[in-house]
C-alpha cells in the first residue's frame, strides 16, 4: 500500500497573465497531486478574489490523455476550428515551452493553416501576416554596457547582486506581480534608489519607494491603439490633474540631464506616435489623418492569417523542426520534459494597510543623505512631499 502524501499549501499567484492584477492564489498540493486553488486572502491587491478563470485553473494540468487527443480529434474534423492560445505565463515554467510548441504544429498538422476562421487566432501583443509597426529603436542597436532581461528570475538576480542602482519603476507593482516577493522585497531594500512612476500608490511604492511620481490615466494623454483589424486614436480628453507626468516627460527630462543626446527627437508625444504608426499595415497613418478621420482607421491587413502561406520561417514554409530551437540548446521538435520537483514555496509578507493616493504631487517617501535629489534644490513640505516639477 503507497503511503499518502501529506497536504501542503503554497502561496503563489494565478498564471493566467492578466497583467496587472495577477491575483494571489492558494494552491493545496499532495505530493505532485493538485487537491485545490483558492484566492489568497493575504495578497495586499487581490485580497482573497479569484475570478472565474483562476478558479477554473486546475482544469489546466492533470488532464488524461485521452481527453486531449478527443479534444484534438475535434479540431481536426472541424474544417473552421481555431485554437486560441491564453495564458503566457503559463509557459514560462520550467517545461512551459513544450505545449505551446506541440499545440502550434496542430493547425499545420490538419491543414488549417490559410483558411478563413482556421489556424491559430490572435494572442496579445502578437502580431501575424503583415500587421506591424515601425521601430523607433536606434539603429545602430543597443549601446548599453550592461543589460538585465526583463525575466523576474534575471531581475531579481540583478537586484540581489546590486546591479540595478536606480530603478524607475513605471505603472508596475513588482511586490504583487512579482513571484518571489519574499526574495524581491529584501532584494529592493539594498537598492539605493527606487522612482516609482504610477497612478496610485501600489504596494511596491508603499513599501519600496524612495521617490513616487504620479502618473496619468489614459484620458490625460495622447495614444493610440492598434488591433488586428484597425487602429484607433486615443486623443487627450481631460487635461493632466496637478503635477502628474506621462514618461514621454519624465524620459526626456532624465535624459538631458544625464547628457543623453538624441533620446526623444520628436517635438512632442503627437510625433512619436507619427514615427511609430507610419508603417505600410496602418496604410501610413498620422494622428492629424485619424483625427480628420474620426479616431480610427482600417488596417491594410488580410483579415486571413497567411492567404498565401508566406512564413517567417529560414524556408519561408511551414516548418516543424525547428534549426533555430536546436542552435539554442532545444529540441528540433517539442518533447516531454518531466517538471521538475518544486523547491520551497515563495512566502507573501502580511498584508499592509490600504492606502488612497494622498494626491497627485511627487513626493520624496524616504530622504536618503548622501543622494541627489531628482529635482535638486526643491523644497520637502512637512508632509515629505517634494515641490518637485517635471521639467
Ligand atoms: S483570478 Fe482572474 S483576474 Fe485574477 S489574475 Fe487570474 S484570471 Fe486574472
Amino acid at each position: 500500500m503507497s503511503a499518502v502524501a501529506s497536504e501542503r499549501t503554497i502561496s503563489t499567484l494565478c498564471p493566467m497573465s492578466c497583467h496587472p492584477t495577477l491575483c494571489g492564489m492558494r494552491v493545496t498540493v499532495a505530493g505532485e497531486r493538485l487537491v485545490r486553488v483558492e484566492g489568497d486572502p493575504d495578497n495586499p491587491d487581490s485580497r482573497g478574489f479569484l475570478c472565474l478563470r483562476g478558479r477554473a485553473a486546475p482544469e489546466i494540468i492533470g488532464n488524461p490523455a485521452g481527453v486531449i487527443e478527443s479534444l484534438a480529434l475535434d479540431y481536426a474534423e472541424t474544417r473552421r476550428a481555431l485554437i486560441l492560445v491564453g495564458g503566457s505565463s503559463m509557459h514560462k515554467g520550467a517545461n512551459g515551452r513544450q505545449a505551446p510548441r506541440a499545440i502550434a504544429r496542430l493547425p499545420a498538422l490538419t491543414g488549417k493553416v490559410g483558411i478563413p476562421g482556421g489556424g491559430l487566432g490572435p494572442r496579445h501583443g502578437a502580431s501575424a501576416h503583415g500587421l506591424a509597426l515601425s521601430s523607433i529603436l536606434p539603429e545602430q542597436g543597443n549601446a548599453c554596457r550592461a543589460v538585465v532581461p526583463n525575466q523576474m528570475p534575471a531581475m531579481l538576480e540583478a537586484f540581489e547582486a546590486g546591479r540595478i542602482e536606480v530603478p524607475l519603476l513605471s505603472g508596475t507593482d513588482m511586490l504583487s506581480s512579482f513571484a518571489d516577493r519574499g526574495r524581491l522585497e529584501p532584494a529592493l531594500a539594498r537598492v539605493d534608489l527606487i522612482v516609482c512612476h504610477d497612478l496610485f500608490a501600489n504596494d511596491a511604492i508603499r513599501a519600496c519607494a524612495d521617490v513616487e511620481l504620479p502618473g496619468t490615466a489614459w484620458l490625460e494623454q495622447l495614444g493610440c491603439k492598434m488591433t488586428h483589424t484597425h487602429v484607433y486614436l486615443m486623443d487627450e480628453a481631460l487635461p493632466t490633474s496637478r503635477e502628474t507626468g506621462t514618461l514621454s516627460r519624465i524620459l526626456p527630462g532624465l535624459a538631458e540631464r544625464t547628457g543623453l543626446e538624441g533620446f526623444f527627437p520628436w517635438a512632442d508625444d503627437a510625433g512619436l506616435i507619427d514615427a511609430v504608426i507610419d508603417h505600410p499595415s496602418t496604410g501610413h497613418v498620422s494622428v492629424a489623418a485619424l483625427r480628420a478621420e474620426g479616431g480610427w482607421r482600417a488596417m491594410t491587413v488580410s483579415h486571413q492569417a497567411h492567404p498565401d502561406n508566406p512564413f517567417s520561417t529560414p524556408s519561408g514554409k511551414v516548418e516543424f523542426y525547428s534549426e533555430r530551437a536546436v542552435a539554442l540548446g532545444l529540441p528540433g521538435v517539442p518533447v516531454y520534459e518531466p517538471v521538475p520537483t518544486a523547491g520551497g514555496a515563495p512566502a507573501l509578507p502580511p498584508a499592509l494597510p490600504p492606502e488612497a493616493h494622498p494626491e497627485p504631487l511627487p513626493r520624496i517617501l524616504r530622504p536618503r543623505p548622501g543622494l541627489a535629489h531628482p529635482a535638486p534644490a526643491r523644497a520637502v513640505d512637512g508632509a515629505g512631499r517634494c515641490g518637485a516639477r517635471y521639467t
